[in-house]
């Protein structure tokens, strides 16, 4: 069986009319940044002033993209995506933290994801974002190599602890946790954090998982360095890879201070790197008869750089399903990528947010600005939906 990510009917096979109808309105919004500013600006306003909205979200953009306000909520969501092999990470997505009320609530929920990870084949993995468990401001502190202050230590320190202890259980019940990538000016910490974490317990398996973003530049060379560093200190490296999100705030963060941004010069540049780092990864994992050396989940929307993939492996000599990679999609988007590869055999899964309405909202804007400014993504999906409608109500179904 070969690859067809035009097939809308597996695609689209757990969803009911009804849901595609209401998926499509709510990407043609997306299609228009102008109905995504009115839209941020109302919902904003409507939290300020107390006006009930929290019913109408919950049966639109947030059944669209999150499983429910927390893990028991996303159960049935999990269980539809693995009725047909696809499985889901769950991704506690509430964004800027700022006091250690707010990170322990965070920690609690990573934690309760790994126990769920552990009891429920259709979760595989588990992640999570270090800004939800340490402040921002000492993330940049650490990153850009600034002197601590005796509060900044105690609170650093916290932080760190609260953040091997997620690890340390992720790693006592055998549960893959990827650590996802943020802005360009926090990652030298983040980064450091995830070393010492591989360091820490990937010594048999590929417990934890760093991300790299590859619409910066100079990728290819750090996964380079970075795959023989594990090789020197003999532990099992990790990696998600992705484009990257932050693009706009980085190049205006960069105009604004006046340094060279750190992103690609061109998305042709981005996606060559992207496509260099997956050869790169996939020469060292080598045949099914090499010893397994690394661990990779391959974060995309992108159709070629899946097909490639895909093709590499098969190529080395892998069955689909016996492939020691994992594809990666967010729930709400690129089902003909997500059921398509699940169908075929490929180890495939959904990120899947959750977390309180009111809190996951900045989330949810977030995704709709990248959903907007990325060309293609939203005419896509819209076309794909209404292919879908139509083959449903050519074939009376
Ligand atoms: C499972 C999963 C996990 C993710 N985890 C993270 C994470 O930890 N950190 C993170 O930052 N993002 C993460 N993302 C988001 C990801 O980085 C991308 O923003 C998103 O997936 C779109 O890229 P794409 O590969 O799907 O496809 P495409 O649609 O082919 O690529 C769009 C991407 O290309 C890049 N790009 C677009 N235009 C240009 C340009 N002019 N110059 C240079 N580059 C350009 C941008 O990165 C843009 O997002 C994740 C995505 C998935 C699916």
């Amino acid at each position: 069986m070969s690859l067809n990510f035009r097939d809308t009917s597996i695609a689209f096979k757990p969803q009911s009319t009804r849901s595609l109808q209401r998926s499509k309105w709510i990407f043609f919004i997306l299609s228009n940044s102008y109905l995504v500013k009115i839209g941020k600006g109302l919902t904003m306003a409507a939290f300020k002033m107390r006006i009930p909205i929290n019913y109408l979200i919950l049966k639109t953009v947030f059944k669209q993209f999150c499983g429910g306000q927390t893990v028991t909520d996303s159960k049935s969501v999990i269980s539809r995506n693995w009725r047909y092999n696809v499985g889901s990470i769950l991704d506690y997505s509430v964004e800027g933290q700022i006091d250690e009320l707010g990170f322990e609530e965070t920690q609690k929920s990573i934690i309760e994801t790994i126990d769920l990870a552990k009891n429920h084949s259709g979760v595989p993995l588990a992640v999570f974002k270090v800004t939800g468990l340490v402040q921002t401001t000492l993330l940049f502190k650490v990153s850009s190599g600034m002197d601590l202050t005796t509060d900044d230590l105690r609170s650093w320190g916290k932080g760190l602890e609260r953040i091997n202890k997620i690890l340390a259980h992720a790693h006592s019940l055998d549960v893959p946790i990827m650590i996802d990538a943020e802005e360009s000016w926090l990652q030298n910490a983040i980064d450091d954090i995830a070393k010492r974490g591989m360091e820490l317990y990937n010594k048999k398996e590929v417990i934890v998982y760093n991300t790299i973003q590859c619409y910066k530049m100079g990728q290819l060379s750090i996964l380079k360095k970075n795959i023989d560093r594990s090789a020197k200190k003999d532990y099992l490296y990790g990696v998600k890879l992705v484009r990257g999100a932050y693009m706009e705030k980085e190049n205006t963060r960069s105009k604004e201070l006046n340094y060279e941004s750190p992103i690609q010069p061109s998305k042709y540049d981005t996606d060559k790197e992207f496509d260099e780092c997956v050869k790169y990864i996939l020469e060292v994992i080598g045949s099914p008869q090499k010893k397994k050396c690394l661990g990779l989940i391959i974060g995309t929307h992108n159709e070629e750089s899946t097909i490639l993939a895909a093709s590499i492996l098969k190529n080395l000599g892998w069955k689909n399903n016996e492939a020691p990679v994992w594809f990666a999609q967010l729930y709400g988007m690129s089902d003909n990528i997500s059921f398509n590869l699940a169908n075929n055999g490929y180890k495939t899964a959904k990120y899947l947010p959750f977390g309180p309405i009111k809190e996951v909202i900045p989330y949810l804007f977030r995704r709709a600005e990248e959903n907007t400014s990325i060309e293609g993504q939203t005419g896509r999906e819209l076309s794909l939906i209404n292919q879908e409608l139509h083959r449903r109500q050519t074939n009376k179904i």
